[in-house]
């Protein structure tokens, strides 16, 4: 990803002084602040980009050596790696650049500008069981997940009627206190979490007696799960804000879905492949047949050539199981067997012995069959 340059961004010259610099920074970030966007993604990059540019600029050391060697030069001690500035950063460092600036915004929540604790809700985990045959045609599972839903009484607020809260007065509804101390390098702000109200701003003043102030309740939801087709046991889906409700109109968490893979009663899964043994008779061996296969969309009608050998592996192309991430199937491999039978009657022990003075019955002599070998390798593999 290429950084664009910080005074770009700033919209100031390599120049300008530490107070244009400043003032530049602040009419971005007032202008991109998170309150005045809400669920704007741009401009919270915006946002983001600004603040490290401004990182950058009103730093003399960090200044310097970005002047002299671009991005280059500052690497990783520029404080926030590659990945920029979170947000919580950005408001850690430079909130008194727009805290108080925000106090004169009243459409864009006055005083709770400031950034105020959010409640998330936990994740869910549930585990899916799932057939061949749905992992191969992909599947839509409605479940009953038993989770904290939003109260409905108080609008998952915690406060009655939805409306009892009173504005924290410890912290002016900002949910964050900030204290200056004298320290041998100047003044320090830190800024922490309010006690009065716990982050949150506000607090209610009557609570709703549904859910006792929390916002949430147990219920239950069904959730329609969308599983593509391709998955394999093992394999996690999430499903993003389907988990538990969070208190007082918080984050909700994430469903992890988990895939359980069912065996099947006649094919074996190997990777996008599967496999199936077929055992044929002496004679069918020797004739030529056709048998039934099952497949994960049927029987499937296979024909048997005359002189078939055991070992002999057959392929049924694009039976197998499609992709997850790309085109194509796997194949239906079907290993065929000549089966040996165990008990005879007299009388076809005679048959048996009458074909042994027989010359074709002689088995070829072939211990290095290297194309034999060749297929026992693939289908391990
Ligand atoms: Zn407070
Ligand atoms: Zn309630």
């Amino acid at each position: 990803m290429t950084k664009r340059d910080y005074y770009e961004i700033l919209g100031v010259s390599k120049n300008a002084e530490d107070s244009e610099i400043k003032k530049a920074y602040r009419q971005l970030a007032l202008k991109y602040h998170p309150d005045k966007n809400p669920d704007d993604s741009a401009a919270e990059e915006k946002f983001k980009e600004a603040a490290e540019a401004y990182d950058v600029l009103s730093n003399p050391e960090k200044k310097s050596r970005y002047d002299r060697y671009g991005h280059q030069g500052l690497g990783n001690s520029s404080g926030f790696g590659g990945g920029g500035m979170s947000m919580d950063d950005i408001f850690s460092h430079f909130g008194d650049i727009f805290g108080g600036a925000f106090g004169n915004f009243g459409g864009f929540g006055g005083g709770q500008s400031q950034r105020r604790k959010v409640n998330y809700g936990s994740n869910l985990r549930v585990k899916i069981k799932m057939t061949l045959e749905e992992i191969s045609a992909g599947v839509e599972k409605k479940i009953n997940v038993n989770k904290n839903v939003s109260c409905k009484e108080c609008s998952g607020t915690g406060a009655k009627n939805g409306s009892s809260f009173k504005t924290c007065s410890t912290c002016g509804g900002r949910g964050q206190v900030s204290r200056v101390t004298n320290t041998f390098l100047g003044q320090m702000q830190t800024t922490s979490a309010c006690p009065t109200c716990g982050g949150e701003g506000q607090s209610i003043t009557e609570k709703c007696t549904s859910c006792f102030g929390n916002g949430i309740v147990k219920g239950d939801e069904v959730i329609s799960i969308k599983i593509p087709a391709g998955v394999a046991d093992g394999m996690q889906l999430s499903l993003s804000g389907k988990g538990n409700a969070a208190a007082r109109g918080g984050q909700p968490g994430d469903l992890i879905v988990l895939i359980e893979e069912m065996e099947h009663a006649e094919l074996i899964r190997d990777g996008n492949n599967l496999l199936y043994t077929q055992y044929i008779s002496f004679p069918d061996a020797v004739m030529g047949t056709s048998v039934e296969i099952p497949t994960l969309e049927g029987k499937a009608r296979v024909k048997i050539e005359a002189g078939t050998q055991s070992g002999k592996i057959l392929k049924l192309k694009n039976k197998g199981l499609p992709s997850l991430n790309s085109y194509g199937r796997g194949d239906l491999l079907i290993g065929i067997n000549v089966w040996t039978p165990q008990t005879l009657t007299k009388e076809e022990k005679h048959i048996i012995t009458n074909l042994m003075t027989s010359e074709n019955i002689k088995p070829h002599p072939g211990a290095k069959d290297k194309n034999f070998f060749e297929k026992m390798r693939e289908f391990f593999q």
